[in-house]
């Protein structure tokens, strides 16, 4: 009896069936969920450096880097040290520590377009609290989001979203009164004259714009030539605050964010994932005069019991002092350029239907052999034809996101022989499909 009890305790589908019994779905968040790709998603039971390991004592090369927040891969010896060590000296103490001064000051230098930031929890609530004192600052309701482009899951932005939205086909979710609804209006990426024709018809109206400069949440999408810069200028032009909402493109692409890649400035930035080392930790921050009208400073009310907590602020700032150091960026980006390359280069020659968007250290192989620019173009994807490869993968010791919508993740922990293991097993995938 004992050992069946051991049995089922190194098993996926057992824990898959325990959960199923007291969380919705089995799952804390929808992304999770094998739902689009099928079958069960395996239980964890740890994660090093670029390898996750499930329950049954299978080890995957991870690349969904818990969407995005692990550019050093799993349990970094310095972070793990940061974070034992912090939890020594109390975990919360709902007063302000020199921790949350020492990490803002590491985010002002990454973008100089903030002066003033606040901590909170998650990117959701950066998104939220942004869009609010947006819509504080300009006295207006309105906000343009673009079609395909996640914000975390605030009510305003549940319309025509990437990610888990994306990925289980939802326009739009129940228990958003369409009157709050009805205040988002959208536009696809990459298309300026929809923007003017939304300004044209609503400028006046429009408190924000707010984008991902580069949308990594219905697969890795790239903005045209001038398309962000024309965003500023028709932000600018109709006293509308540009939001870059940097969640995933901050501190990925390069330290200073999508923002420094393309040298565009926005009006508020929102950050998450990566500035938190791991830890549950978002911000939002922009100039002194936007920022000066949030509460205590200002009428705008936001708070938060955990927010800026130590814990998270240590695991922070050592991930942001990690990232700092010399050639960081250069040696990730190129290492995912080489990787991204051999894959290109191979589906040319064999002219097999998938594009593949990159960027730095992220990238998306669509079952496509259209271009993708917005999402529009990424829903020509053949998604049947990704569950069949991303589960293959998964047979083969290679975890990417269960869902065609999402984006892959290099860490500075993926070694060269993990990269050449992928493209192999990619390859030989590939050619079994086409
Ligand atoms: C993940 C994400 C969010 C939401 O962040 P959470 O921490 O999941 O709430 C918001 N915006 C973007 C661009 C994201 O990728």
């Amino acid at each position: 009896m004992a050992g069946e009890k051991m049995k089922a305790l190194q098993n996926s589908s057992f824990w898959f069936n325990e959960a199923r019994k007291s969380i919705p779905g089995g799952v804390d968040s929808p992304v999770r969920a094998f739902k689009s790709v099928g079958g069960e998603p395996f239980f964890v039971q740890h994660g090093h450096g670029s390898k996750i390991v499930d329950v049954e004592g299978r080890e995957y090369i991870d690349y969904v880097c818990s969407y995005g927040p692990l550019i050093l891969g799993h349990s970094h010896p310095a972070i793990v040290r940061a974070i034992q060590d912090q939890t020594t000296h109390g975990t919360s103490y709902g007063a302000p520590t020199p921790l949350e001064v020492e990490l803002a000051n590491l985010v002002k230098k990454a973008m100089p377009s903030i002066d003033l930031v606040r901590f909170v929890n998650s990117g959701t609530e950066a998104t939220m609290s942004a869009v609010r004192l947006a819509r504080a600052f300009t006295k207006r309701k309105f906000i343009l989001k673009f079609e395909g482009c996640y914000h975390g899951h605030g009510d305003g932005f549940l319309s025509k979203a990437g990610s888990g939205m994306a990925t289980l086909g939802l326009s739009a979710s129940p228990g958003v009164p369409e009157e709050f609804a009805g205040l988002t209006l959208h536009a696809p990426f990459n298309n300026i004259e929809r923007v003017h024709a939304v300004f044209k018809e609503k400028g006046k109206e429009i408190a924000a714009v707010i984008v991902e400069p580069i949308p990594a949440n219905v697969g890795v999408l790239l903005p045209r030539g001038a398309f962000l810069s024309q965003l500023r200028e028709i932000t600018r032009q109709h006293d509308t605050l540009l939001i870059f909402d940097e969640v995933i493109s901050g501190f990925r692409l390069a330290f200073g964010g999508a923002q420094e890649f393309v040298g565009v400035r926005p009006d508020l930035t929102t950050l998450g994932k990566i500035i938190g080392g791991g830890l549950p930790v978002g911000a939002y921050g922009g100039s002194g005069e936007i920022m000066s009208l949030v509460a205590p400073l200002g009428p705008v009310y936001q708070a938060g019991t955990l927010s800026g907590n130590p814990l998270a602020m240590r695991a922070g700032i050592e991930m942001l002092k990690q990232l700092q150091m010399t050639g960081f960026y250069k040696a990730l980006n190129e290492k995912t350029e080489r990787f991204v390359d051999a894959l290109t280069t191979t589906v040319k020659r064999r002219h097999w239907p998938v594009t593949i968007n990159h960027i730095g250290s992220m990238l998306t192989l669509f079952f496509t052999a259209k271009p993708v620019v917005d999402y529009e173009s990424a829903l020509t994807s053949d998604t049947k034809a990704f569950a069949r490869f991303f589960h293959d993968l998964l047979s083969r010791g290679i975890f990417i996101a269960p869902s065609q919508f999402e984006a892959m993740f290099v860490s500075s922990a993926h070694s060269i022989e993990d990269l050449s293991k992928t493209t192999d097993a990619v390859e030989q995938i590939l050619e079994k499909m086409f």
